[in-house]
């Protein structure tokens, strides 16, 4: 069914960075947002007025960085059995996953890859008769440099194959590149970079050959180098991007590269109960570097879209993307610009910015209802009291959001 109402906010977001406005007017025809002004005493009493003068509205949100095959789970044993799903043990946590971010408002994530390529073949297979409204962008098998980190998340090249040559005969439908081009960051000391993975030349070469694909490349990165490599070979965004330094946060804002710095899964391990308070040391002051990058990339408006590695050691699935809200309101970003890394950023850099992101005429009507004002929004958004996509309420084939 095809919906038109209008609705009464009583505070909007509208994804683009601009402050928020009281009391607004959207009316909504054919799931298209048709008006978004400024509400008159007339309008409460409109025939098929949805009354949200109690909450605030926002677009639905996008998660960059997520990786569908695990879950957030802390436990060390499940965590190794989930690393041993076949695909249908697999695909039913997948839908699970799913079921979760379209609770906390999430419609749309971008994969970054799994060992055995389970979230790319769910989203073949099975996405579609599990009827769920979700965008899911998939890496399949990410890539990495043999005896280097990246075992749950893909695979190196084989046969003697440069990575460009392995990434051009890479016959599935992947929706974008994932390469790891450093280690995970140190618990133990602070501030240690790894080597970049791969030779610079060898990185320039994987990217070209990914873009004569139509494929976009997401490279997992920490430390100056491997960063630096990864942008001079032209990535379209790094992920994490610790430590990665001053010079690396100008390059990107002078060529609008994207920084996915998933900040919350840091915060994780600074605050596990039995992280050993040496190590939780190491956390937090990794975090703390990371939030003083993110305040410079907010001074050299380096564009943002924010990703939370869901599947991570403590990181659920929907329920974490509030947390990275948070914290880059943290670093001194306003609720509006940090409410837009969620939405428009992202859709731009995941390539879906004409059907998700922005609240204007237009636009699929596809937004978020958080139940009071923007004060509490990041409460309240802990699940959203109702999502509608493209003017249609998802209730989830339950009572969660009705
Ligand atoms: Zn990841």
């Amino acid at each position: 069914m095809i919906e038109s109402f209008s609705l009464f906010a009583g505070w909007l977001i509208d994804g683009t960075g601009q402050p928020l406005r009281e009391n607004m007017f959207i009316r909504v025809e054919q799931g298209l947002i048709h008006s978004v002004r400024r509400a008159r005493q007339a309008d409460m009493y409109a025939p098929d007025l949805v009354n949200c003068s109690h909450a605030t509205v926002l677009p639905a949100l996008l998660d960059a960085h997520v990786h569908l095959c695990m879950s957030g789970t802390t436990a060390e044993e499940l965590r190794r059995k989930q690393l041993n799903f076949d695909f249908d043990m697999a695909g039913k946590m997948i839908r699970s996953h799913l079921m979760d971010h379209l609770t906390y408002g999430v419609v749309a994530i971008r994969d970054g890859g799994d060992y055995a390529a389970h979230a790319l073949r769910y989203k073949h297979q099975k996405l579609a008769q599990d009827q769920l409204p979700i965008h899911l962008l998939a890496a399949g098998k990410g890539w990495r440099s043999r005896g280097r980190y990246g075992r749950l998340i893909g695979r190196p090249p084989q046969d003697g194959k440069s990575l460009a040559e392995a990434i051009a005969e890479q016959n599935i439908q992947a929706d974008h590149v994932k390469i790891a081009n450093s280690g995970v960051n140190s618990l133990t000391h602070f501030g240690k970079e790894t080597p970049p993975q791969f030779h610079a030349g060898e990185l320039t070469a994987a990217v070209r050959t990914a873009r004569n694909k139509g494929l976009r490349t997401m490279v997992h990165a920490n430390g100056k180098k491997p960063v630096r490599q990864a942008l001079q070979a032209g990535c379209h965004s790094i992920e994490h991007g610790y430590f990665m330094g001053p010079d690396n946060l100008q390059w990107m804002a002078d060529r609008q590269v994207y920084w996915v710095p998933t900040a919350y899964s840091m915060k994780v391990y600074a605050d596990l109960p039995d992280n050993g308070s040496s190590r939780a040391d190491v956390a937090r002051k990794n975090l703390d570097h990371q939030l003083e990058q993110m305040a410079a990339a907010r001074t050299l408006q380096v564009p943002i879209a924010l990703g939370t590695d869901a599947g991570g050691l403590g990181i659920n699935h929907g329920q974490a993307l509030s947390e990275e809200i948070k914290l880059l309101m943290t670093a001194g970003y306003s609720l509006e610009w940090s409410i837009r890394a969620a939405t428009w950023d992202a859709a731009r850099l995941l390539g879906l910015d004409d059907e998700l992101g922005v609240i204007k005429k237009g636009m699929p009507a596809t937004f978020i209802v958080a139940r009071g004002n923007p004060h509490c929004l990041m409460d309240s958004l802990c699940p959203p009291e109702q999502l509608y996509i493209r003017g249609t309420l998802w209730s989830g084939g339950d009572t969660r959001l009705t």
